[in-house]
């Protein structure tokens, strides 16, 4: 039994050695050093392209019990981290070199894993995991697409408006509506008089942008108008586009405010809405203090800010299973950034789950299921969940997690029992799924 790993970043990695330390022989490719992503600069495996930090390492925090879990579950990263962690306060971040050094020693010495050094540019026979990451190479993403047939299904560049929980909306100040009531009440409907509409345009057409990265065109951005760009064109503009209020008269008042930002629904349980038209390059804490100017979304909770960057992603809902592979064809599977996956320690766990389950299935045992209660398996139920239209990229957070079904009182000690739920799962599932 082979397994062939394509690309030995951060989940490449994980999952090389999760299958390898159950017993199965991996053939591990990596394109570097003889050809480099425009965003990688070393020669070794689990390259932190970016920052040095894994973010959070507190329980309350979704990331921080992902993280948890993967010490719980025996994630190589998770160890390597660790044994390469440097200060810094409630995260957990390490010495880069260290830790990607570290990575790929541990990959190189293990005696079922052969490294092989060359880009890959046609998808090998046999079982496959594809771990090319968001900065999938020219050849590699030719050959994914000319697997998956439709053009929509492979995209190159992430254009996401910001997330947010449905229960951090002020509906006090919002209401439920379809434009002219055509259709279902579907969209919560943000409004803002004339006074907060022109503070909200002045901070939006001033707020300051994120940096693009050099290899990232400019003018790809072009394609998709940020909505600061939009707002920038004129103090009107906005109300003529995505804050338009025609047709969406104020029950309260009876009358069209003078802007409306309308959230519109994210996943089928209601949980998590997205800001329609709101697709945006600022920076995060920017997005924060702008994006809370809207009345209804004073105390809202961001599950994830708008971004715009170079990004190979799939259109997992439809094409893969809560175990990242192929439906079409499930000797391929899909882990890492490139399934919708966002971050280092997202990459790692959907690297992780994908191995285990793939071990498991060629030795003949039953899949194991990771429920949607631990971050783990929420993560991989997100990106196969086909009632998602419009899937963009995700980090863990605990709004795609179910809730606890009774009332906790304050907010970090509701996640702090999430978090102890998962955890008690985590600990059952790793004595079964261990080597
Ligand atoms: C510029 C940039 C900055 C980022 N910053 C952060 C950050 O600060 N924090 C964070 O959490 N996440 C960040 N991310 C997201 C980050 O990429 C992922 O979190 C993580 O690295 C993805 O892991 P991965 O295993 O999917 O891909 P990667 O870690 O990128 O690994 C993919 C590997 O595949 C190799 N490869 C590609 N094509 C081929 C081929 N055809 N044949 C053989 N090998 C191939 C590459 O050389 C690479 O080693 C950033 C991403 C980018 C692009």
């Amino acid at each position: 039994m082979n397994v062939t790993v394509i690309g030995a970043g951060l989940s490449g990695c994980e999952a090389a050695w999760q299958l390898a330390e159950r017993g199965i022989a991996v053939t591990l490719w990596e394109m570097k050093p003889h050809k480099k992503t425009p965003a990688h600069h070393t020669n070794d495996f689990a390259e932190l392209c970016c920052s040095n930090s894994l973010r959070s390492d507190h329980i309350e925090n979704a990331v921080g019990l992902l993280k948890e879990e993967l010490r719980v579950l025996g994630s190589l990263l998770m160890t390597c981290a660790e044994e390469t962690r440097v200060e810094a306060g409630g995260a957990l971040a390490v010495d880069r070199h260290g830790f990607a050094q570290l990575v790929t020693a541990k990959v190189k010495a293990h005696h079922l894993i052969t490294v092989m050094d060359g880009e890959v540019t046609a998808i090998p026979d046999g079982e496959v995991i594809i771990a090319t990451g968001p900065l999938t190479s020219d050849a590699m993403s030719d050959a994914i697409h000319g697997l998956l047939g439709d053009t929509k299904d492979l995209h190159f560049f992430d254009a996401a408006a910001p997330l947010v929980t449905a229960e951090s909306v002020d509906m006090e100040s919002a209401w439920m509506a379809a434009r002219y009531d055509r259709g279902t009440a579907d969209y919560i409907n943000c409004p803002m008089d004339k006074e907060q509409y022109l503070a909200f345009w002045e901070a939006l057409s001033t707020a300051e942008e994120a940096e693009v990265h050099g290899f990232e065109d400019k003018m790809v951005f072009e394609g998709c108008m940020p909505v600061e760009v939009m707002a920038r064109r004129g103090r009107e503009t906005l109300c003529f586009g995505p804050l338009k209020p025609k047709g969406l008269p104020d029950p309260k008042t009876g009358r069209e405010p003078y802007a409306v930002v309308q959230l519109r629904k994210d996943n089928a349980e209601g949980s998590v809405y997205n800001m329609v038209g709101f697709q945006t390059h600022l920076r995060f804490p920017e997005q924060k203090r702008v994006f809370s100017m809207i009345p209804a979304l004073k105390n809202a909770e961001f599950l994830r800010y708008g971004v715009m960057h170079r990004n190979t992603f799939l259109n997992s809902p439809q094409l893969l299973d809560r175990y990242y592979r192929l439906k079409s064809d499930p000797r391929i599977t899909f882990v890492g950034q490139m399934t919708g996956v966002e971050g280092y320690v997202e990459s790692t766990a959907s690297g992780y789950l994908a191995a285990v389950e793939l071990s498991r299935r060629l030795q003949g045992k039953p899949p194991i299921n990771f429920p949607a209660e631990t971050a783990v398996g929420a993560l991989g139920l997100y990106v196969s969940n086909q009632s998602i239209v419009n899937f963009q990229p995700m980090n863990i957070n605990f709004g795609i997690m179910p809730p606890l079904g009774r009332k906790v009182k304050g907010k970090r000690e509701k996640n702090l029992e999430i978090a102890d739920r998962a955890l008690g799962l985590a600990e059952v599932i790793s004595q079964e799924v261990q080597p």
